[in-house]
């Protein structure tokens, strides 16, 4: 098995069975969409006592929007905010080119989405789940506009 065969075999997986993957109401979870491609992901955010980020999604779309949303939530739940920002961070810039690849490397499994950095339109769909955690973080765990509990 060459390694693109072992990346595609990692994303199929992701796509068939995700991750911390579950029906989420639309007040919890704002629709973050990739119109390009028809993506649509919604995203539970939550911090514990501890400050550990947790996460939940509920996504319809391409194989590598909703793959990489699921290897988004294993690689970031358990982590403190700062560090989901630093992760986030790393991620879009390695798929937008601007630092080098190898940095995905380090982050487990998305070093399957190596390949897509070739394609800019499917970039738009690796990076999608990222740009709503990114943007619900700032926004204090709620999507802008919608208050939870
Ligand atoms: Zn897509």
């Amino acid at each position: 098995m060459s390694l693109d065969d072992l990346y595609q075999e990692i994303i199929l997986e992701h796509y068939r069975r995700p991750r911390n993957s579950r029906p989420l109401d639309d007040v919890v979870a704002r629709v973050h969409e990739n119109p390009a491609c028809g993506d649509a992901i919604k995203l539970l955010v939550e911090v514990d006592d501890n400050g550990q980020v947790g996460l939940a999604f509920d996504g319809k779309g391409c194989a590598i929007s909703i793959s990489s949303a699921s290897m988004m939530t294993e690689l970031v739940k358990g982590r403190t905010v700062g560090e989901a920002e630093a992760l986030i961070d790393r991620f879009v810039r390695a798929m937008r080119g601007e630092i080098p690849s190898e940095v995905l490397d380090e982050l487990g499994e998305l070093a399957s989405l190596k390949g897509v950095r070739k394609y800019p339109v499917r970039v738009k769909c690796a990076t999608l789940a990222w740009h709503a955690l990114a943007e619900m973080l700032r926004n204090g765990f709620r999507p802008s506009g919608n208050q939870v509990g």
